[in-house]
């Protein structure tokens, strides 16, 4: 069961490689041919010399042999070794190494035999020169103009399609060698029968889960739906860091609905040839609506789906932005009711083309994150399925051990630990096998940050917790629903709020969010003394926040009711500001003050909670996940705007909880 799979990212480095030496390889028997042919010409070329010369060379006896070409009016002399000498300076010099030494061209109305006949008959007999007369039958000429030449291309060009064939698909169609088949798609299409994988095989993921079971229930009866007139989604996109099992999921919707799977990856459509991919991804639709009911699983999709630059004819990649047109329409293009179901899947959804995330196509964001601690015990549990491992064996244990692991590291783990086992001719697998299991997948880990060790985790633990203890006392900014240790694309933990639908926001209410932005920062400079890098996102929105602020919306006193905002667009890459350096300077200042002020505040908050705060901190780092009510538990009810009277008097009732 616990199959290894190659991450990702190396198998695709790999895959380049492929191609890479390909192309290389032609490229080097290419440039020596010519080298080659150069050389070699400049080497065998006789000197071209006129008929005037020949018969004076002639007369003086030095010539050995005549070569006469009748039907090309060309001859050839080859000089006697013992008087090549007195041509040297007509070779630069050196005494020529090869022969025929020299060429003569003669009119058409030359009569050869004539002439070297009356030439030969003035020398003496020992001087006579020996004439050949051929005809020129220029196989080898015409051999390689016609054949040679037009061959080498043709293979050149097959070579080329396949090795990108090879180097980068999947699992490919058929007609590997054909260059004509380009444009095809070679989405794998796995049969029907094939796709064994179902919800049982994925473990934890259990909102993921909630939100695709929907897909699977229409996939099995449509009418249900259709009936009621109901619209089902298009496309589901499926977010979350790699191997954390999103393909997995996306099969086993096909599994569990028992219909084909297609899978293709985004790297596949965008290819150096133009209008490859476009014409792939029309290829992929159409097979795909023949085996309607399916699932499309469209891999990477941020290779296509990158958002569509602004000045298209800088930009580099117009393929891509076709094919990502194409993917569009195709998707706009099939009704809802088709019964094909795109599910793709990004770690990115945020350099994603908005287009994409429209009604009709993708409006569905399904997230996937690395597994929390019960959710790593459960993705063990099924790993383990088929191991021999030890009686009463500690999942609690491994699962604490294996803090920010995805699936695909868990169900490494296990294989590893099945054959450190095997190694060491164990019956079983016990605990120390998987230690060292988890040792050798650290060590082997291209992003090892992703592991925390004790130390970060209490750190994390802090800074988390102060987010969420900010957020919590302070009235407008966003209520926590969740905070994790685990690490979440480029953040450490994560904290979740649940964002209210503000379309409009107060000073205040800005202020207080950026209160709880900063207060991860905070936490760490009183509880370590000293701040981590592990704040560098909260501050890039921060900083972007407060220059919104005193840039955009006219919040700042000094730099007045001015918007600097282009909402135009026209003004681009344009690097002329419209302010004064003055102002520049003004803003700076602003913005400075601000997040010092907010700094401050935020700072007073936490050290007047410090008791409350550490609570939050230690119940964060036991359970590595916590919710709004055992926050709640602690700091008393989340702290409300002071217009709702209610609320102030529990915050007054809180507040002595507190200093008690
Ligand atoms: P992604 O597509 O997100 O990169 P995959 O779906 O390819 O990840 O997952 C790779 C492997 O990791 C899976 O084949 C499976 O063995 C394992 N895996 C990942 N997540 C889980 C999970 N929740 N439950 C069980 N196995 C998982
Ligand atoms: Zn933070």
């Amino acid at each position: 069961m616990a199959n290894k799979k190659p991450r990702k990212p190396a198998g695709r480095k790999n895959d380049n490689k492929v191609l890479r030496i390909n192309f290389s390889w032609i490229y080097i028997i290419i440039i020596g041919f010519i080298i080659w042919m150069i050389f070699n010409r400049g080497a065998a070329n006789p000197q071209k010399i006129e008929w005037a010369e020949v018969q004076t060379m002639f007369q003086s006896g030095d010539i050995k042999e005549i070569r006469f070409v009748r039907n090309d009016f060309k001859g050839t002399i080859t000089i006697r070794p013992e008087c090549l000498d007195k041509y040297k300076d007509k070779f630069g010099g050196e005494v020529p190494a090869r022969s025929p030494h020299f060429i003569f061209l003669v009119s058409t109305a030359f009569d050869a035999e004539d002439e070297f006949t009356s030439l030969n008959a003035s020398l003496s007999e020992e001087d006579r020169v020996k004439i050949v007369m051929e005809n020129d039958s220029k196989v080898w000429g015409h051999i390689l103009e016609w054949i040679f030449f037009p061959l080498l291309l043709i293979l050149m060009w097959v070579w080329m399609f396949r090795g990108f064939r090879n180097g980068n698909m999947s699992g490919g169609g058929g007609g590997g060698m054909n260059p004509f088949n380009v444009g095809k798609a070679s989405g794998k299409l796995t049969d029907k029968n094939k796709v064994k994988v179902t919800f049982k095989d994925v473990a934890g993921m259990y909102g993921a889960k909630e939100e695709v079971v929907e897909i699977v229930d229409f996939l099995k009866n449509p009418s249900k739906y259709t009936a009621l007139g109901g619209k089902i989604p298009k496309g589901a996109l499926l977010v979350g860091p790699p191997g954390t099992g999103k393909t997995l999921l996306a099969k086993a919707v096909a599994g569990e609905a028992d219909v084909p799977f297609f899978s293709i990856s985004g790297s596949d459509f965008v290819e150096v040839f133009v209008g490859v991919g476009a014409s792939r991804v029309r290829d992929l639709f159409a097979q795909a609506k023949e085996k309607a009911p399916c699932i499309v699983f469209i891999d990477e999709i941020d290779a296509v789906g990158r958002a569509r630059g602004r000045n298209v004819g800088f930009s580099s990649n117009d393929e891509r932005e076709n094919t990502l047109n194409q993917l569009l329409t195709e998707m706009d293009g099939f009704g809802t009711n088709s019964g094909v179901i795109v599910l793709a899947a990004t770690n990115r959804a945020d350099i994603l083309d908005k287009a994409l995330m429209r009604a009709g196509r993708f409006d569905r964001q399904i997230h996937v994150e690395l597994p929390e601690l019960k959710e790593r015990e459960e993705i063990f549990k099924v790993h383990m399925n088929g191991l021999k491992v030890e009686k009463d064996f500690d999942l609690d244990f491994m699962a604490k051990h294996t803090a920010g692991f995805s699936g695909a590291d868990i169900a490494n783990v296990c294989n590893e630990a099945a054959l450190t086992a095997a190694r060491k001719d164990k019956k079983c697998i016990d605990k120390q096998d998987f230690l060292d299991a988890v040792d050798r997948i650290i060590g082997g880990l291209e992003r090892k940050s992703a592991i925390i060790t004790q130390k970060e985790k209490e750190s994390i633990a802090h800074h988390e917790a102060g987010h969420a203890v900010v957020s919590w006392l302070l009235p407008y900014a966003n209520p926590l629903f969740k905070v994790t240790l685990v690490p979440r694309g480029n953040a450490l933990g994560a904290a979740w709020y649940l964002p209210e639908e503000r379309k409009l926001w107060m000073k205040s209410q800005m202020i207080d969010e950026m209160s709880s932005l900063i207060g991860g920062r905070v936490a760490e400079e009183i509880v370590n003394g000293e701040p981590s890098t592990g704040a560098q996102n909260d501050l890039e929105r921060l900083t972007s926040m407060a220059y919104a602020m005193v840039q955009y919306y006219g919040m700042s006193d000094k730099v007045g009711l001015l918007s600097f905002y282009d909402s135009t667009g026209a003004r681009g890459y344009d690097l002329t500001k419209p302010y004064s350096d003055k102002t520049a300077e003004l803003m700076d200042e602003e913005v400075k003050r601000l997040v010092k002020e907010i700094h401050d505040r935020t700072y007073h908050i936490l050290v007047e909670h410090k008791e409350g705060f550490l609570k939050v901190a230690a119940l964060l780092l036991r359970n590595e996940v916590i919710f709004a009510e055992d926050v709640e538990k602690i700091l008393g009810p989340k702290v409300k705007p002071a217009s709702d009277a209610e609320n102030v008097a529990i915050d007054e009732e809180k507040d002595e909880k507190t200093s008690d």
